[in-house]
């Protein structure tokens, strides 16, 4: 999740029927360091996460899964030519969605897998279908829950009503100082809780590169969902703070440098969210 923006509403009290088609539903930007940065540009701000692409000499990564609400798989087929591996960095249903599409190679952290096999039944594209508790405690964060979580349709006669995540069964459970090899590239997992239980942070230390997910991003960071422990959360801004990293794509919003890295860390640890 990230935090509200002014004058990006939910997708506002506009009937479905009403919304634009979009097409593409996704959009892309390619970085310097051949990570493809991936994201869903109609959906709400609360929830419009990054995706990412890394192609590897023997197998390409795809990292995060988006809302599902398009099929993150057939938009990059024709970037995909080899094995493919889909690591969730957490399982919130911003990055979730498609992952039943790369069911064959599915990798995360244990403590969300039970949240994979089995999403929960409150996932829904409507606020008007929120239970009230989640709605209100959207709200006293200072988010518009009013209307759809999405501002257009991903193809005509898309029933926002009947979306939900699928589940499905991670194929591999990875924990920090694990690896995935892409060959010519080689990212370490780091286990990097706070947000939640079992968020996972890629480390590539040939390139000083890392894929944060909600565990660093630039924006207001979220500790104060049920599962969160911030102060889980101070010992990962602590380590992140001291890797020495160059570029930071994060699970929401655009990628950043070491600087701005090193102020996102050092503001949370300032705010005394925790003993
Ligand atoms: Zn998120
Ligand atoms: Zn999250």
């Amino acid at each position: 999740m990230t935090p509200p923006s002014s004058g990006v509403p939910g997708g506002g009290a506009r009937p479905a029927a009403d919304l634009p088609l979009a097409h593409p539903w996704f959009a892309i930007e390619w970085h310097a360091d051949g990570i493809v940065r991936i994201w869903e540009p109609h959906v709400s701000r609360l929830l419009r996460a990054n995706m990412f692409l890394v192609k590897g000499r023997d197998r390409d990564l795809v990292i995060d899964a988006g809302m599902g609400v398009e099929s993150l798989r057939g938009f990059l087929a024709p970037l995909l030519d080899k094995p493919v591996t889909m690591l969730l960095t957490h399982a919130h249903v911003d990055h979730v969605g498609s992952a039943h599409e790369f069911a064959g190679d599915l990798v995360m952290h244990a403590a969300e897998a039970e949240q994979m096999r089995n999403p929960p039944d409150d996932w829904r594209l409507s606020f008007d279908e929120y239970p009230e508790d989640k709605r209100r405690r959207l709200q006293a964060a200072g988010f518009d829950t009013t209307g759809l979580l999405i501002a257009a349709l991903p193809r005509p006669g898309f029933d926002h009503r009947a979306w939900r995540v699928p589940g499905v069964e991670p194929t591999r459970l990875v924990d920090e100082g694990d690896a995935i090899d892409l060959g010519d590239r080689r990212f370490e997992m780091m286990h990097t809780p706070g947000h939640s239980p079992g968020s996972i942070s890629l480390w590539e230390r040939a390139t000083g590169t890392l894929i944060g997910g909600d565990a660093i991003y630039d924006g207001l960071l979220i500790d104060t969902l049920p599962e969160s422990d911030p102060a889980a959360y101070r010992v990962t801004m602590q380590r992140l703070r001291n890797l020495p990293a160059k570029v930071v794509h994060g699970g929401h919003r655009e990628s950043f440098g070491a600087s701005r890295l090193a102020a996102i860390c050092d503001d949370y640890l300032r705010s005394g969210a925790a003993p």
